[in-house]
C-alpha cells in the first residue's frame, strides 16, 4: 500500500494504546490461546521497532483463572470474579512475559482501580509510573485491578478503561481490537449492514449513539461499550480505530480497516477529565438557582449558602454530583466534608460559619479547582 493511502492518524502516532478483549485471547473452550497471545505480541512487536511506543490494555484475567479453578463458565457473582482474575492474572502476564520476551520486549503489569486515579496524588502516581515505564522502553500492560475493585470503584470494561489510559499517557491514538471489524450500520451479519469507515464527527457519534444510525447491534457483542469508549477518546483529542484482532497489523501499518473515529474535541485537564469520566459519584448535592449559575456560568465553588440538600453517604475527598432543581447533574466535584457535617451548614454563609463554628468550616464544600461541569454554560453536552 502506498504511503499516501494510509490514515494519517496512525502513521504519524509515535505513541498507541491497543486494547484487546477476552474473546480475542482465549480458545473457543474459554481458556487463555497461547498462539492468539503470540500473534498479537508479534504485531505489536513490530510496531515497537518502527520507533512506536505502545500501551497495551488486555482483558483476559477472569477468562484464565476458569480452567485452573474448574469453572466452566465466566462468574456471575463479583467475589468468584475476583478470585478468577486473581489466579488468571499472573497467568496473563506470564504469557505476554514470554511472548513479548521472544522479541526481547519487557513488560510490565499495571493494575487500575477508578478509584485510584480520580483523586490527585494517585493519578499523578499512575501517570508517573507509565511514563518511566515508556522511558524505559517497557511495554506496560494494563488491566483494571479487579481483585479488589468492587462494583461502585470499578471501571467496569476494559474499553472504557483504554480510553482513559488514553489520555493519561497522552496517546496520539487509541486501537482498540475486538471479535468485530468495525462498526456496522445494521447489526453484523444482516444483509444489509454495511461497516461504517469513518464517524467524522460528535454529531454523527451521538446518532450512533442513540441508535439513529440503525445500528442495531450496539447492545450486544460490547459495541456498546466500544463507541462509549470511542466517544471518550474523541473528545480528548485522539482518535480512534476500532478493527478485528487479526487486522491488527494492516490497522497499525494505517490501512484503513475497521471504523476509524475522528478527534472531535481539544484535550481537557488530565484530572478533571478522570474526574468526569472516572468516577462514581457517591452522593449528591441540591443546589438552589444562584449556586448553579455560581457554579456553570462564573465557575465559582461551591458555598454551603447554595446547598438545598444532600443525598448520600460520602466523606471529604469522594466525588459528588451537583444537582439543579430540575434534577439535572450539572457537575461533579470533590467534596471538602463528610455527609454527616453537611446539614448544619446548608443555606449558612461562610463568614457565620467561621464565627459560630470555627474557621474551619468557612471553607469551600467544593473548590472550583476540583469542579467538572457536565453541563458547560451556554452549551448542552458534557464539557470533557
Ligand atoms: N478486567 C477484566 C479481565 O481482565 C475484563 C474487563 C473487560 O473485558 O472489559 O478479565
Amino acid at each position: 500500500m502506498t504511503d499516501q493511502g494510509r490514515r494519517p492518524e496512525v502513521r504519524d502516532a509515535a505513541r498507541i494504546v491497543v486494547k484487546i478483549g477476552s474473546s480475542s485471547l482465549t480458545t473457543a473452550a474459554g481458556g487463555l490461546d497461547p498462539h492468539r497471545v503470540q500473534r498479537l505480541a508479534d504485531v505489536l512487536a513490530a510496531s515497537r521497532s518502527a520507533g512506536v511506543e505502545l500501551v497495551l490494555v488486555s482483558s483476559g484475567a477472569i477468562a484464565a483463572g476458569l480452567v485452573p479453578l474448574r469453572l466452566p463458565r465466566r462468574p456471575r457473582d463479583l467475589a468468584t470474579q475476583q478470585a478468577a482474575a486473581s489466579v488468571g492474572q499472573g497467568m496473563l502476564m506470564a504469557r505476554y512475559t514470554q511472548a513479548f520476551g521472544q522479541h526481547a520486549i519487557t513488560v510490565g503489569q499495571v493494575l487500575l482501580t477508578a478509584e485510584d486515579v480520580v483523586r490527585r496524588a494517585h493519578y499523578r502516581n499512575a501517570q508517573r509510573t507509565l511514563y518511566r515505564l515508556l522511558a524505559l522502553g517497557v511495554l506496560p500492560v494494563v488491566n483494571e485491578n479487579d481483585t479488589v475493585a468492587t462494583e461502585e470503584i470499578r471501571f467496569g470494561d476494559n474499553d472504557r478503561l483504554a480510553a482513559l489510559v488514553a489520555h493519561l499517557v497522552r496517546a496520539d491514538l487509541l486501537l482498540l481490537l475486538s471479535d468485530v471489524d468495525g462498526l456496522y450500520d445494521a447489526k453484523p451479519g444482516r444483509p444489509a449492514a454495511r461497516r461504517v469507515e469513518e464517524v467524522a464527527d460528535v454529531d454523527q457519534l451521538r446518532s450512533i449513539q442513540l441508535g439513529k444510525a440503525g445500528t442495531a447491534g450496539l447492545g450486544t457483542g460490547g459495541m456498546a461499550t466500544k463507541v462509549e469508549a470511542a466517544g471518550i477518546a474523541t473528545g480528548a483529542g485522539i482518535p480512534v480505530v476500532l478493527a478485528a484482532a487479526d487486522q491488527a497489523a494492516a490497522a497499525l501499518a494505517g490501512e484503513p480497516v475497521g471504523t476509524l473515529f475522528r478527534p472531535t474535541g481539544a484535550r481537557p485537564t488530565s484530572r478533571l477529565f478522570w474526574l468526569a469520566h472516572a468516577s462514581t459519584p457517591r452522593g449528591r448535592l441540591q443546589l438552589d438557582p444562584g449556586a448553579v449559575q455560581a457554579v456553570v456560568d462564573r465557575r465559582s465553588s461551591l458555598l454551603p449558602a447554595g446547598i438545598t440538600a444532600v443525598e448520600g453517604s460520602f466523606t471529604a475527598g469522594d466525588p459528588v454530583d451537583l444537582v439543579a432543581g430540575n434534577g439535572e447533574i450539572v457537575a461533579r466535584g470533590l467534596v471538602n466534608f463528610d455527609a454527616a457535617e453537611l446539614p448544619e451548614l446548608l443555606g449558612c454563609h461562610t463568614t457565620d460559619l467561621a464565627s459560630r463554628l470555627g474557621p474551619a468550616y468557612a471553607r469551600e464544600v467544593v473548590h472550583r479547582d476540583d469542579l467538572v461541569l457536565l453541563r458547560p454554560a451556554g452549551r448542552g453536552g458534557r464539557s470533557t
